[in-house]
């Protein structure tokens, strides 16, 4: 392909994205396939002579489309949002075009600069303390990584590095190793499960803090366990609080927990994956209360702010409790300003080498929408959910499970685990919606979580009808 035909095929491409998000709602929101479906359709071996763009694109609808899960439909209602919006497609294609590996500023300044006072802006529309943010007289800063997961087993490998050296302070005739076996982790039952998976790969305990009935975990929880823990011998370093349980999205009381983390200088991270994108708003601000006891915290912009994937922003108080758990300085990556005490090298804070240039995303949406669009955005999908909790709520045979704050509702059948479990098969099977369930207190739950920035008041009234169909139908069958 040469640069007269890429211009030619590239505003074909931004053609057929746009037909495809156009007419979205009318292709089959989750694919028929069978696992291997795919194998069959293309050669078994990649191609020994070029072939033609023509070629290739003829096969996105035979191949591609058939096996694809259509996340942007308003018809998909499954996990939490992936965010999407036409100015990040057209940022995530400069970035591509200009295809720098920013890992450090001499790499390509402006993708490190960029980065730097987005994570800034996007701290003050969070109203985060300073101490998070970089172009201030503190000492922290924001850095984007690709997921949240990524950013949990970030803030537990640098906390456990803190950790040991805190105690070698003290004792220094402990071994790291016999520190390790000591150290203990805690998050809540409702985590998500890559906080547990970060205590794996950190090699440290990680121990589940029972939730109360509003399935978030209370200060007096946390000090009983560790107050136990520390009596065995163990040594406590490591909360991740979430703001925003994946089941129900609930929130931890972290005004209550941050204190005592402080006081016992264990690192507070705050997963707040989805739920984060909607402290920009003031109305739901107050949740981000107690940030400031927090060492790090993470949202993903990516779930729900209009940046296509990837976007996870992460802040710490202290840049230098990650850099001094990661830094490595081989020669052929050192540069002569990376002394001055001026520059950021983001390959210190995080776990690969190479990062694309994910802040023009952000750029190009903070400044298109406006930090008035992005608020638009986020009360509009709770108000979709809270029309479709009235909805559930006005039929007597469905009950609300969990307090609908932000952009889902958790919801059943009244009634077993087994007729839940049939009606969401039922309505997976039809394929005119997707859902996902959830477990919470034991029960078989549904999950409704308004996905797609193309969803409006009359897909949630249509998802509705289409629910209470087969519920109907289910009710008429000999076992229910
Ligand atoms: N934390 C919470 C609360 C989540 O809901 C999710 C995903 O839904 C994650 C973490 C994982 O997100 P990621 O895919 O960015 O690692």
């Amino acid at each position: 392909m040469d640069i007269a035909e890429f211009r030619r095929r590239g505003k074909e491409m931004v053609d057929y994205v746009a037909d495809y998000i156009e007419t979205i709602e009318q292709r089959q929101v989750y694919p028929d396939v069978e696992p291997g479906y795919l194998r069959p359709l293309i050669p078994t071996e990649a191609p020994l002579e070029p072939e033609t763009y023509e070629d290739v694109i003829r096969d996105i609808e035979r191949v591609i489309m058939p096996g694809i899960t259509h996340w942007h439909s308003p018809y998909f209602y499954a996990y939490f949002p992936a965010a999407s919006s036409f100015p990040a497609m057209l940022a995530d294609m400069l970035c591509g075009a200009i295809g720098c590996i920013g890992f450090s500023w001499a790499a390509s300044p402006a993708c490190t600069e960029l980065e730097t006072v987005m994570l800034d802006w996007l701290g003050k529309m969070l109203q985060l303390p300073d101490d998070f943010l970089a172009g201030t007289h503190g000492q922290g800063g924001g850095v984007i990584q690709s997921t949240a997961s990524e950013a949990t087993l970030v803030s537990l490998l640098a906390a456990r590095c803190k950790a040991v050296r805190l105690v070698q302070a003290s004792d220094p005739q402990s071994s790291e190793a016999d520190i390790l076996s000591k150290l203990v982790a805690y998050t809540s039952d409702q985590a998500h499960s890559s906080v547990e998976r970060a205590g794996l790969i950190g090699g440290v305990r990680m121990k589940k803090v029972p939730t109360d009935d509003s399935y978030s975990i209370k200060g007096a929880m946390l000090k009983k366990m560790m107050e136990e823990d520390k009596a065995a011998g163990l040594i406590p370093f490591y909360l991740c609080a979430t703001l925003g349980t994946t089941p129900s999205c609930a929130f931890d009381h972290i005004s209550e927990l941050g204190p005592i983390c402080n006081a016992e200088k264990i690192w507070m991270h705050i997963d707040a994956a989805y739920a984060g994108s909607a402290f920009i708003c003031p109305e739901f601000r107050p949740l981000l209360n107690g940030v400031e006891f927090a060492d790090s915290f993470n949202l993903n912009p990516h779930k729900w702010l209009l940046i296509n994937f990837d976007c996870s922003t992460m802040w710490v108080k202290k840049r230098s409790d990650i850099i001094g758990a990661f830094k490595m300085d081989p020669l052929y990556l050192t540069h002569e300003n990376q002394e001055s005490g001026l520059v950021t090298d983001y390959r210190h804070w995080q776990i690969p080498l190479g990062r694309r240039f994910r802040s023009l995303k952000m750029w190009f949406v903070f400044r298109m929408y406006g930090l008035k669009g992005l608020q638009a955005h986020i009360r509009k999908q709770v108000g979709l959910a809270k029309e479709f909790e009235s909805l559930v709520r006005a039929d007597k045979r469905f009950e609300i499970c969990a307090e609908v704050i932000m952009g889902l509702v958790c919801f059943r059948l009244k009634g077993s685990n087994e007729l839940n479990e049939a009606l969401l098969k039922k309505i997976n099977h039809a394929r005119r919606i997707h859902l996902v369930p959830c477990q919470l207190s034991g029960r078989f739950v549904l999950r409704f979580a308004v996905c797609a920035r193309s969803t409006e008041s009359h897909h949630i009234e249509e998802a509705w009808r289409h629910i209470t169909q087969l519920t109907f139908e289910l009710l008429q069958e000999p076992a229910h």
